[in-house]
């Protein structure tokens, strides 16, 4: 049998009693690790990350608390070979995709360390100024941003065991927040080791980071009034987690990072240097990952005029593309996480086929150095609907998020359809637009700004500067209205407020002058 990995609780390392969920290879099929958390004492647990780890945060500046996490950064990037290693057998992911996940998470960390350093000395933060509230102007109200005393879970989906971890903990770190992690049972290894390495690093104070692998059980019913949920998964779990009586009695703020159906859309009228960038980044969305990113572009708005001419230009892409084992150099692409994905994925490539045309399905491709039985690699599949009115008739296709290397091609008659087969995703993560009309695209992106976290524009003059459709930058907003969860993570300092308090101080101008920082 395979190790059991422990888990780092109360300040110690703790292996579960039972027999533990088995991690495996996607690619090879063998087993890796186990995980398990059954017999630990979760309110123990989380108690003293509060009262140890949060006492230990909250006693820092937040440039003190920058500096941890800039040491943070140095212990992942020392241990960035191993990572990499971890990511490919257990993630199957191809050295390009691990990069997103370890290379991301450490540049998020950076950034972090960056905006705390600045922060300086201060132990709150003010929000806004002061307002009077008396007529002689001697009495007002300063709000100010304290840290919470409770402690963030974080609870990860599997397509980021890396990123997913940090991105979360940076600012809850920096924020003063005690962090404990329960990362996706397929894909726990890398959270886990890099966890391990932090902690034996001795960077960080005891009980600033736990890590849970295995079963969520019993983690939701140990939070306490002022602890937090950092969640990123499906929207069935969401919503248990937003309903759970612990979390509604005890008012625990929850932020949720859930399905979404992100669309790309080609303005209407552009020339070809548009079109030619939309196909390019299809492409890549639907290959990067295996197209397991939560803002992957899974509908593709074009004029109807223009559609034969784009589905051409991401055919050709997807035939450059090979698939297999992520160890074989050739390989652009590796396989999906678990066996359970594959199946979920293949059933969901089956529903769209049955309401739209496959317009490319690689699996008539081999894989490369890769069983296709035992293997979960599953090649990209190109769908779409012939017309506008097919497009408007379609349903399954703006309600099924197929977690997988797919996209749909969606023809539209004029922009207000576009614009309403957009809002058909009910609202998203991510809306990507391409054209060269910076009026037009200023105007359509306030026009979506509602329904998405992000709009991210790409016209010619920034093809080769912009960050990409999917890639979440710390700098900007991540998260989305609606179906996709209504949370909100990164965006800069913004990410810190999840994780303060705020608070009125109502007193004399001389007392609030000694809130300011010196
Ligand atoms: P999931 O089943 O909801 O699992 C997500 C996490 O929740 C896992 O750690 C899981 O643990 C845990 N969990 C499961 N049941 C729970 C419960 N009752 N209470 C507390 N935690 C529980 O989601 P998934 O299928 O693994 O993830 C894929 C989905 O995540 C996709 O639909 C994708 O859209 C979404 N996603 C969203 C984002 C984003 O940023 N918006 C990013 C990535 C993925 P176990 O693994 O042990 O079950």
């Amino acid at each position: 049998m395979s190790e059991l990995l422990p888990n780092h609780l109360g300040g110690r390392w703790q292996t579960g009693r039972g027999p533990g969920a088995a991690l495996f290879d996607p690619v090879l099929g063998t087993e890796l690790a186990r995980v398990d958390n059954s017999g630990l004492d979760l309110r123990e647990g989380f108690a003293f990350a509060r009262d140890h780890g949060g006492a230990a945060l909250r006693a820092m500046s937040y440039a003190q608390r920058a500096g941890l996490l800039a040491a943070v950064a140095k212990v992942l990037q020392a241990g960035r070979d191993a990572y990499y290693e971890i990511s490919t057998a257990n993630s199957g992911t191809v050295q390009r995709d691990s990069a997103i996940d370890i290379d991301g998470a450490i540049y998020t960390l950076g950034v972090y360390a960056k905006l705390g350093a600045a922060l300086g000395e201060q132990r709150a933060l003010l929000d806004e100024d002061v307002t009077g509230l008396s007529r002689d102007g001697g009495f007002g109200v300063q709000h100010v941003l304290v840290p919470s005393r409770g402690l963030a879970l974080c609870i990860n989906a599997f397509n980021f065991p890396s990123w997913g971890l940090w991105e979360k903990a940076a600012p809850a770190l920096l924020s003063g927040v005690p962090v404990v992690v329960k990362p996706a049972t397929a894909t726990a290894w890398l959270t886990q080791r890099m966890v391990a390495d932090v902690i034996a690093a001795g960077v960080l104070p005891p009980g600033a980071l736990s890590v849970v692998c295995g079963s969520s059980a019993g983690l939701l019913d140990a939070l306490e009034d002022f602890d937090s949920v950092g969640f990123t998964g499906s929207a069935h779990t969401a919503s248990m987690i937003r309903s759970h009586a612990a979390v509604a009695a005890r008012s625990v703020r929850v932020n949720v990072e859930a399905d979404s159906l992100n669309a790309a859309l080609l303005l209407p009228g552009q020339a070809d240097a548009a079109l030619e960038l939309m196909a390019a980044e299809v492409v890549r969305e639907m290959t990067v990952k295996s197209g397991q990113k939560c803002t992957a572009i899974r509908r593709v708005l074009v004029p109807e005029s223009q559609r034969d001419a784009l589905v051409q230009a991401i055919t050709e892409g997807l035939r450059a593309v090979r698939v297999g084992n992520p160890r074989h150099a050739e390989v652009q692409m590796g396989s999906l996480v678990s066996r359970e994905q594959k199946a979920s994925v293949l059933d969901g490539m089956r529903a769209l086929a049955a309401q739209s045309d496959v317009l490319w399905d690689g699996s008539a491709q081999s894989l490369l150095d890769a069983d296709a039985e035992r293997s979960c690699c599953v090649a990209p599949m190109l769908l779409g609907l012939p017309d506008a009115a097919a497009a408007d008739a379609a349903s399954l296709v703006h309600e099924l998020e197929v977690f997988g290397p797919a996209a749909t091609v969606l023809p539209y008659r004029d922009a207000a359809q576009a614009l309403r087969l957009v809002r058909r995703g009910r609202g998203s993560l991510v809306v990507s637009l391409y054209g060269d009309d910076p009026r037009a695209l200023g105007d359509t992106a306030l026009e979506l700004a509602d329904a998405h976290g992000r709009v991210h524009v790409i016209s010619p003059d920034v093809a080769r500067s912009h960050t990409g459709h999917g890639n979440v930058m710390p700098q900007s907003l991540h998260g989305g209205p609606g179906r996709a969860g209504g949370g909100e993570e990164l965006g800069g300092l913004r990410a810190l407020r999840f994780h303060h308090r705020r608070c009125a101080v109502q007193a004399s101008s001389a007392v609030l002058r000694t809130l300011r920082p010196e």
